[in-house]
């Protein structure tokens, strides 16, 4: 039975077969199997916890630009909304009000000029050419 050489180990302290020791890259000198056993378990781990770091800041930045694409799409449509208020606005026919019922309505194939009443509704037609009245913006 030989008796194996024992060296103290530089990174932990421990004594350990001399035989048994390695070069270590990360330690970069001889180390003992413990240390490299705890250093591969500890490389390891902070190797998971980078890459559990990564994945979850790609996440969120994936969730960040979801978020500002819908809120592009939201406030795009709210525009084209606007606009098509805004343009339906324009192509309205307008009657100038008289009073909290009345107001002034030009017909939109002759362009006779009557009072329409609110209340009665009326008239239904225009009186000249028996246009229907269309919808209206009073102001
Ligand atoms: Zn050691
Ligand atoms: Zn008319």
């Amino acid at each position: 039975m030989t008796e194996e050489v024992k060296a103290t180990c530089r990174v932990c302290g421990r004594a350990a077969n001399a035989t048994e020791f390695v070069l270590d890259p990360y330690f970069k000198k001889m180390a003992c199997p413990m240390c490299i056993r705890d250093r591969n378990t500890k490389v390891k781990l902070e190797k998971d916890k980078v890459q559990a770091e990564e994945s979850a800041e790609a996440i969120r930045n994936e969730e960040d630009l979801i978020i500002i694409e819908e809120d592009k799409e939201v406030e795009q449509a709210y525009e084209e909304k606007q606009e098509q208020v805004k343009e339906e606005m324009e192509n309205a026919v307008k009657a100038q009000k008289l009073d909290n019922s009345r107001v002034k309505y030009i017909c939109q194939k002759c362009k006779y000029e009557f009072v329409y009443n609110f209340d009665k509704g009326t008239p239904n037609n225009c009186p000249y050419c028996s246009e229907k009245v269309q919808n209206f913006v009073a102001e």
